[in-house]
């Protein structure tokens, strides 16, 4: 046998290797996911940005037991997307939290769930300097 006829064989063992990897590959890909990212990133939550006119007062993201104890407070705290006081609105209370980039709905440290940046509650405090 010559040098050649060896590198062939080593040549074409060496193939064949790379081929059952490559099609183990395939289904460790599948098993991952396949490698595909969800539109919207990589907590694959439907986190679609409130519009004006949807207001922030879907909580279908909450968990039941969230949502219930998220619901008693709006109502106990007279929660209303838009402030019927003026000057004072969510965006400009202490409680405030800031939306996420794109979204229209922020949130609160005190209420569980989307919060309207025009919002206001009887809770509202101003922020400190
Ligand atoms: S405490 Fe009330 S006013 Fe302040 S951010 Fe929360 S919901 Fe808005």
């Amino acid at each position: 046998m010559s040098e050649k006829s060896l590198n062939r064989r080593d040549f074409l063992l060496r193939l064949s290797a790379l081929g059952a990897l490559t099609a183990g590959s395939g289904s460790l890909l599948a098993a991952c996911g396949g490698g595909q990212q969800q539109p919207g990133g990589e907590t694959g939550a439907a986190e679609t940005p409130a519009t004006a006119t949807a207001g922030c007062n879907d909580l279908s993201g909450l968990s039941e037991a969230d949502r219930a104890q998220s619901q008693q407070m709006r109502q106990s705290l007279q929660y209303v997307d838009e402030s019927p006081v003026e000057g004072k609105v969510c965006s400009n209370c202490a409680l405030w939290i800031e939306p996420e980039p794109g979204a229209a709905c922020g949130g609160c440290t005190l209420i569980k769930g989307p919060i309207s940046p025009n919002g206001y509650c009887t809770s509202w405090a101003p922020r400190q300097a």
